[in-house]
């Protein structure tokens, strides 16, 4: 079905996430109605979109700037030629195939699992680091495999922290939702359960009255999405994360340090202050992987590390994400070292503004 942007569409069909769904870009003809392909871009999509999906909602293509192939918005969802430049990618790089104990359920720490439910998303972000499965077939969950998946939590005692992840779990219909979570819900070993979405960012019209009041009869249930770029803090995000926490629903973000989207101090804190002003809380921004055909997005982690410590002393502590670097053994932080050294029973430590000051150090008793 062809798209439309938004002027030729009633504002009520606009704001109807089904009609989104269905209306969604998914060629170089459909992206002209909201910017000026490139050659490369153009290119890019013949070649590369059989191996890693090209979809993007009216409503984030609307977001794009028309004229402007390195708007950051664009970047994240149009293919470019630069994907095919990538020797050092791999198509797995965490080895989630070999953590999985039964189809799409990742284990990497005793006591938490991500639970891969649903194998769509609203759009494909060209530097997702499930690219190998997003939008593929021999992924999709059918009901008896997420039987057998939730066989396996009930089984397993050790599990008390479920994330559902996918692709996106909000894709699925509120009922098959409703479903999931309640069944998880029965099993008493789960204590808690988390949702990564990216649906408000990329289709916040998702996130409905019906969707949240359902949602609230699952607590304790966070919600971790995941925005890049202080352009996404839309009205319409605004209006969906305003909605989820008005659910009792605590939202986090989790962003990834992408080059040309976010990779500078000033965009970084736009982003992380405007997250704040929606009662989203940062929560990570993680290292862009070792991933296919993503080499063009990858930020050296030493630039990583500077661009957070300048961060540091200059907003609300609470607005700066943990940097991380995730490895198929876990989570990594990577912090600037602001503890220097020691000096007799002395640690020297290293203020935001370079200064470097001397605290005793407590004996242990
Ligand atoms: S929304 Fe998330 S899971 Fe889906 S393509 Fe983007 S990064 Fe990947």
């Amino acid at each position: 079905m062809t798209t439309f942007s938004r002027e030729e569409v009633a504002p009520e069909r606009w704001r109807d996430w089904t009609w989104q769904m269905r209306h969604r870009v998914r060629s170089a003809a459909d992206l002209e109605r909201f910017v000026a392909p490139t050659d490369d871009e153009r290119a890019a999509i013949a070649a590369l979109s059989d191996r890693f999906h090209f979809v993007i909602t009216p409503y984030y293509a609307q977001l794009m700037d028309p004229l402007d192939p390195d708007c950051p918005i664009r970047r994240q969802v149009v293919p470019r030629l630069a994907e095919e430049r990538d020797p050092a990618g791999l198509a797995d790089p965490l080895d989630e195939v070999a953590h999985s104990p039964v189809k799409n359920v990742i284990r990497v720490y005793a006591d938490r699992i991500a639970f891969c439910v649903n194998n769509e998303c609203a759009l494909y972000c060209r530097f997702c680091l499930r690219k190998r499965m997003v939008g593929d077939e021999e992924w999709t969950m059918k009901k008896r495999e997420l039987e057998v998946a939730l066989d396996w939590i009930a089984g397993t005692p050790a599990i008390r922290d479920v994330l559902l992840t996918g692709g996106d779990p909000l894709v699925f219909s509120d009922e098959r939702l409703e479903w999931l979570l309640s069944r998880l819900c029965e099993i008493p070993h789960v204590e808690l359960v988390r949702l990564g979405t990216r649906l408000p960012v990329t289709l916040p019209f998702r996130v409905t009255d019906d969707l949240c009041r359902m949602l609230e009869r699952f607590h304790p249930l966070f919600v971790n999405t995941h925005f890049n770029h202080p352009r996404e803090l839309t009205p319409e995000a605004a209006e969906a994360c305003d909605r989820l926490a008005r659910a009792g629903i605590p939202v986090g973000n989790q962003s990834v340090l992408l080059r040309g989207v976010n990779d500078d101090p000033g965009t970084m804190k736009a982003l992380c202050e405007g997250l704040l002003r929606l009662r989203v809380r940062p929560y990570y921004c993680y290292q862009a992987q070792l991933l296919e055909g993503t080499a063009h997005f990858r930020v050296p982690i030493e630039r990583g590390v500077e661009l957070f410590r300048a961060l540091r002393g200059r907003t609300s502590g609470f607005a700066i994400p943990q940097y991380v670097l995730d490895t198929p053994h876990g989570k990594v932080p990577l912090s600037y070292p602001f503890l220097r050294g020691r000096e007799g029973d002395s640690v020297v430590v290293e203020t935001y503004e370079g200064k470097l000051w001397k605290e005793l150090n407590p004996r242990d008793a």
